[in-house]
């Protein structure tokens, strides 16, 4: 989804900048960076970043747990993305805020680097359904184990193994995969996005004990679910469970819930009663509407009430 859009603007440090980032830069050489990816929906009362709060907070947490020195708190980035979401006129985009560094040397110490923020943005189309049913793997290729990396880190390197498992999948026929925890055997999550489960009307996904980047989006559907009145249960699952569900979906900031078609050689029934209900309220929660929570929403400035405002970012 988010490639079919053309990359529109970059925004480093709240200035305009060359987009070109120095080839030898460590982030390019050794995949230091953390980031985020926030979705800014088109609501009828003006662009509006969805949870950008939470996105943020998460930005912080991965710097802190990969000891990247940085000068930002909550609101200095909160300011920076805002004014990036504003400059590019766009309603409808991905957000990607990047804590990087420009730095053209070597070494892995990432203390002796200075990271700064630059933030990505590609333009979604505005008629931006639903997306289609997938199928999906089980990889050979597992999730990072914590023993090796702080799994909760949303970090570029990381990206990685979720490329080799979904070029490995997609080599063999799939849409996706399913990666496993390292260390318990247990289904983690999908390449770029979290895993649910539909048992006898009970909604159910895989626990943060084992290797799972803690989604935004999991967090939300657990809500509405809440809300729905729908059972919810953070619990671990094993691989061989997948086939028994009823229902399964993946959920991930740029395509919100995508249901599961089959996984391996099982195809899931047609019906998803519940996928579909927490897709509905999904919806309308990025949009605005019904079960939406406002503080849930962040509205983005008009580019043309902005201007000023954006050139008094330092
Ligand atoms: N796991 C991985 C590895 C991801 O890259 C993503 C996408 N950010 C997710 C899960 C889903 O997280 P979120 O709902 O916060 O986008």
């Amino acid at each position: 989804m988010v490639t079919k859009g053309a990359s529109h603007s970059t925004v480093v440090d709240g200035a305009w900048q060359a987009r070109e980032l120095p080839f030898g830069s460590n982030s390019v050489q050794h995949g230091t960076a953390v980031f985020e990816g926030i979705r800014m929906y088109a609501t009828p009362t003006g662009p509006a970043l969805f949870r950008l709060d939470e996105h943020l907070e998460r930005l912080l947490d991965s710097a802190a747990l990969l000891g990247i020195p940085h000068a930002y708190d909550l609101t200095s980035l909160r300011g920076h993305v805002r004014d990036a979401a504003a400059a590019s006129g766009l309603d409808n985009a991905y957000v990607r805020p990047v804590l990087h560094t420009r730095e053209p040397r070597l070494g892995v110490n990432l203390q002796d680097f200075q990271f700064t923020l630059g933030t990505e943005i590609w333009a979604l189309p505005p008629d931006d359904t639903p997306p289609p049913a997938v199928r999906v793997t089980v990889s050979p290729w597992c999730r990072p184990s914590r023993l090796t990396f702080p799994v909760r880190a949303k970090a570029t390197g990381t990206y990685v193994v979720s490329a080799l498992a979904r070029t490995r999948a997609s080599a063999d026929g799939f849409d996706d995969a399913i990666q496993l925890d390292p260390n318990s055997g247990r289904v983690a999550e999908a390449t770029i996005a979290n895993v649910f489960l539909v048992r006898e009307g009970r909604l159910v996904t895989p626990w943060l004990e084992d290797s799972v980047l803690a989604g935004i989006t999991r967090d939300t559907v657990l809500t509405l679910a809440r809300d729905l009145g729908i059972e919810t249960a953070e619990a671990p699952v094993e691989a061989g469970e997948l086939p028994a569900a009823d229902e399964m979906f993946l959920t991930g900031t740029a395509s919100g819930l995508v249901p599961v078609a089959a996984v391996e050689s099982h195809t899931y029934a047609a019906a998803r009663p519940v996928t579909d209900a927490l897709s509905r309220a999904y919806r309308e929660a990025v949009l605005g509407g019904g079960t939406s929570r406002s503080s849930w929403l962040t509205p983005v400035p008009h580019p043309d009430s902005s201007t000023s405002y954006l050139r008094g970012v330092s």
